[in-house]
């Protein structure tokens, strides 16, 4: 089981269709699920994935556009009736959480766990940190008030090298701060920098999600030096009026910003219910920004 994988729960846009369920994934830390975005069927395909309630407790909405957050109270109704114990934090707009609120009240009035909400704001900030993750939202371009999320491992220890810790007999209180960086100076006083010592840390899990969005090379700035992009896809170039008019990226536009932000690799989702089948879209990209993959409904990817 890798230690962080994707799991695509839908990659459709406004209208759920045959093929695709609206937007939704779940992140996958380490057996800790956490749920961006949660349109409808979202419960239905986790459920069809194996994905368990009891291991989610923190949901991300990017904005209140009802694919990105119609499956959010059936989900929650769901969960109640299943007995999950412990906390759910939604990340949400504060007029999400009111809305969220009063359903909540209305349809689950017993629920056994406790929600909270966390409320986001459209702009770049520091939203979770554990010891091991952060997670911060980037302000997107849309129609209304929308964020991305950007998950982030924190950078691992350098790794020592054993003959050379032995033949400067290094005391082991020192060895903590070498594998942070540190130099070390011997007795006698001479230097010995922290590359003498060390090897670099192993490579860490970084994922953006770039939810709706109109092209802007300000997200590329704000997504520079992550590895796994995913980027809405609504549209091909024939279309792009249309992503100009609703605030949408086209699939060049999201091959540019992949190519601009340095990405090792792009995932396209939120495609139009007007395409039956894709490869208009990832033909447009792959020729911008080859290693780009489709997303697909029942996906899982792995992000190290
Ligand atoms: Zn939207």
């Amino acid at each position: 089981m890798a230690q962080f994988q994707l799991n695509i729960l839908g990659c459709g846009s406004a209208i759920p269709t045959a093929r695709h369920n609206p937007s939704s994934q779940i992140l996958d830390i380490r057996d800790n699920l956490f749920m961006i975005d949660c349109g409808e069927g979202a419960q239905l395909t986790m459920r069809k994935m194996r994905l368990k309630y009891t291991r989610l407790n923190h949901i991300f909405i990017s904005h209140l556009h009802g694919d990105h957050c119609f499956g959010l109270i059936g989900l929650l109704s769901s969960m109640a009736l299943q007995e999950k114990s412990g906390t759910v934090t939604i990340h949400i707009f504060e007029e999400g959480a009111n809305l969220f609120d009063q359903q909540l009240k209305f349809f689950c009035r017993d629920i056994p766990f406790e929600i909270k909400f966390n409320i986001i704001k459209p702009e770049k900030a520091l939203i979770f940190e554990s010891h091991a993750i952060t997670i911060e939202t980037i302000p997107l371009f849309h129609r209304v008030p929308c964020v991305g999320f950007i998950f982030k491992e924190k950078t691992k220890l350098r790794h020592l090298k054993g003959d050379m810790v032995k033949f400067y007999n290094i005391p082991i209180k020192e060895l903590h701060g070498i594998k942070e960086g540190n130099d070390y100076v011997t007795p006698e006083g001479v230097l010995v920098t922290n590359s003498q010592l060390t090897t670099d840390p192993d490579q860490v899990m970084s994922y953006a999600y770039c939810s709706d969005t109109a092209f802007n090379p300000q997200v590329a700035e704000m997504i520079k030096g992550i590895n796994t992009i995913y980027h809405e896809a609504t549209y091909t170039n024939d279309f792009a009026h249309l992503a100009r008019q609703r605030g949408h990226s086209t699939s060049a536009e999201a091959a540019r910003i992949a190519q601009m932000a340095g990405a090792e690799r792009l995932i396209l989702g939120h495609f139009s219910k007007r395409y039956r089948d894709e490869s208009p879209i990832i033909n447009e990209a792959t020729e911008i920004f080859p290693n780009t993959i489709l997303a697909n409904d029942g996906m899982r990817i792995d992000l190290l």
